[in-house]
């Protein structure tokens, strides 16, 4: 089994899967599901609506703002809830937003236990560093 945050520092949905369909567990068809499914959505139509991604436990994610479900942020900065399929949209996806200082974030949050690394949309690098170990 892959935990998130052992080999680097905060995983996104792209490195999570990655991870999990190469290992010999029940959740390696679901996570090559998730990676197969990643150029479909990109031919799908944008919704101008924006969300922010965060930080909750060494995984970037998304808060559903239709179903107050989340899921992990993918790389190509598309969102699409698998629980509500954003039916707020109808269907159409968001366009997810990480802060420009995401490197900095995970270089701190890399020094930090894996249950520690946290962060949240608008959260300054000072306060991060003032945080917790
Ligand atoms: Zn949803």
């Amino acid at each position: 089994m892959y935990l998130a945050g052992v080999n680097r520092p905060v995983d996104t949905g792209d490195t999570y899967f990655a991870e999990v369909s190469h290992l010999d567990v029940s959740g390696r068809t679901e996570a090559r599901h998730r990676i197969n499914q990643r150029p479909l959505i990109r031919r799908m139509p944008v919704s101008g609506i924006k969300v922010e991604a965060r930080i909750e436990h060494t995984r970037w994610i998304v808060d559903c703002e239709n179903c107050n479900g989340a899921e992990f942020y993918f790389e190509d900065g598309l969102f699409l809830c698998t629980q509500c399929g954003n039916s707020d949209t109808v269907g159409k996806t968001k366009l997810v937003r990480l802060p420009k200082i995401r490197r900095s974030i995970e270089d701190i949050l890399a020094k930090r236990k894996i249950i520690n690394r946290h962060w949240y949309p608008g959260e300054t690098l000072k306060k991060l560093h003032e945080g917790g170990l």
